[in-house]
């Protein structure tokens, strides 16, 4: 056949009609031929791996979320059952085959408030792991607008990347959460002459994220490597947790209670506020009044409180969840083959002094740390095989530790 009667084998266009034209054995394709099959692979390929996905992800019911997170949180009931729920109803939302109705079903990205070290980081992890997706940690306080010293937004997702070993559709469903929240809290109501580098202008630069859009991100993070190539990642899909302590918010909140209480809601008989738990009476206004702007809230449609741990709580934190501190030290002193106890008398001791230093179950760790650390140097060499920690024992070792001290360094 003359060369210039050369066609597309797919299209028929003639060779004069293409830019290209690659012969085969005994057949020919287009430029334009090749594009398309291109895409319909990728397309393919897509689908395939979204499937995979899909059933890596271990959707529960939210009774069954609940129940898991049991094992490993103690108490926080109204935050697990609230995030339950709310991670329910996002992973549905992913999974569900997009359908012809406008009812189109939004984020339910979360922002729980309570104190540190009640175990606002345990919830985030221990989701993660009960969905077997990416979990990335950061904190608000790092974070400058782009520009500036600091951390871009956008590093949050290099550490999600970097989290779901740079596999983007893993990535595209994981949690972010982003601790310290209400460190980016506006400084005061009026809007500043001077610009809030770390405060509005990052909540402004993370509103994007949290309701979903492509960032290019830079794989190693940072403005540090700028030859480096970006990896496009789709937020839509994300489940961000946000995190803070909002200190002395509990102010603000008994403080519009008793207003509310004044006026015409007058308190009802038999509801008496729970003057140590405050923050279970938080709403977004509050928030919003601490210095988060509304769009930010809006974001975060579900919005959940810590409860403040109690000694009865910080009791069973040492004890009962499933991978609880003294369980991890009867594992180590197994592994030398030593029988670890501990008397009610030395758990009711160390909780007394979390709660004194004020070091909530943060504190619990360091704690058992000073009272054990000599024990765990000595008896793997020695003869002994059995460990019985007492009160007094604990007390004895905690005053040679001289923990004291961490009173002060919290
Ligand atoms: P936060 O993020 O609120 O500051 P974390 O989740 O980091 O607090 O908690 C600090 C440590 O205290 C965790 O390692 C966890 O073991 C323990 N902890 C805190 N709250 C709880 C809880 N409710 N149940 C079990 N462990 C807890």
């Amino acid at each position: 056949m003359a060369k210039e009667n050369l066609s597309c084998s797919f299209c028929g266009r003639k060779k004069a009609e293409t830019n290209i034209l690659i012969a085969g054995l005994d057949a020919h394709i287009c430029d334009r031929c090749i594009e398309q099959a291109h895409g319909i692979v990728l397309e393919e390929a897509k689908q395939e791996s979204t499937s995979e996905l899909s059933s890596e992800l271990v959707l529960r019911k939210p009774k069954s979320i609940k129940s898991f997170l049991d094992e490993y949180v103690i108490g926080q009931d109204k935050t697990k059952k609230v995030m339950s729920v709310a991670v329910y109803n996002h992973y549905k939302r992913l999974l569900q085959p997009t359908t012809d109705d406008d009812i189109e079903i939004q984020k339910s990205n979360i922002l729980m408030v309570g104190k540190t070290g009640t175990g606002k980081t345990l919830v985030a992890k221990t989701i993660a792991r009960m969905l077997n997706v990416p979990l990335a940690i950061v904190d608000a306080t790092v974070l400058t607008e782009a520009g500036y010293v600091g951390e871009d937004v956008e590093t949050i997702l290099t550490k999600l990347l970097a989290a779901a070993d740079y596999n983007v559709e893993k990535a595209e469903r994981g949690i972010v959460f982003i601790d310290e929240i209400d460190k980016i809290a506006r400084k005061s109501d009026n809007p500043s002459i001077t610009r809030d580098v770390s405060g509005e202008g990052v909540q402004q630069a993370l509103l994007k994220l949290l309701e979903g859009t492509t960032v290019n991100v830079p794989p190693k993070g940072g403005r540090k490597h700028p030859d480096q190539k970006f990896i496009e990642v789709n937020t839509e899909n994300i489940l961000f947790i946000a995190g803070g302590a909002f200190d002395g918010i509990d102010r603000n909140i008994s403080k519009r209670l008793n207003m509310q209480a004044v006026g015409y809601g007058a308190s009802k008989e038999g509801e008496s506020l729970d003057k140590d738990n405050m923050l279970k009476y938080i709403i977004p206004k509050d928030v919003k009044d601490y210095g988060l702007i509304p769009e930010i809230i809006g974001r975060l449609p579900v919005l959940t409180h810590m409860d403040p741990l109690d000694r009865a709580t910080l009791k069973m934190i040492l004890t009962e969840p499933k991978n609880a501190i003294i369980k991890q030290y009867e594992k180590l002193f197994e592994m030398d083959d030593i029988k670890f106890s501990i008397t009610d008398g030395a758990l009711e001791y160390i909780v007394d002094k979390a709660l004194e230093y004020e070091l909530g179950a943060r504190g619990l760790r360091s704690l058992c740390e000073a009272i054990l650390t000599e024990a765990m140097y000595e008896m793997p060499d020695g003869d002994e095989k059995e460990l019985r920690v007492t009160k007094t024992y604990a007390e004895h070792k905690l005053n040679q530790s001289g923990i004291s001290k961490l009173k002060t360094a919290s």
